[in-house]
């Protein structure tokens, strides 16, 4: 797992904090607008999130 401990929010901008132990296609709330975001992986390997509604 990629040492990202916080991935931006693809609606707000905000940074969400990540646990550390989270998979690929868990489903995250942003703390910030409350959206369901869905955690991803580019094919460089890098976490990102989407939205996922
Ligand atoms: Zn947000």
């Amino acid at each position: 797992m990629a040492e990202t401990s916080a991935l931006l929010c693809p609606l707000c901008d905000c940074e969400v904090m990540l646990d550390g132990d989270e998979k690929i296609g868990d489903q995250i709330y942003c703390a910030y607008c409350e959206a369901p975001l869905k955690l991803a992986k580019t094919k460089d390997d890098r976490l990102y999130l989407v939205e996922d509604f």
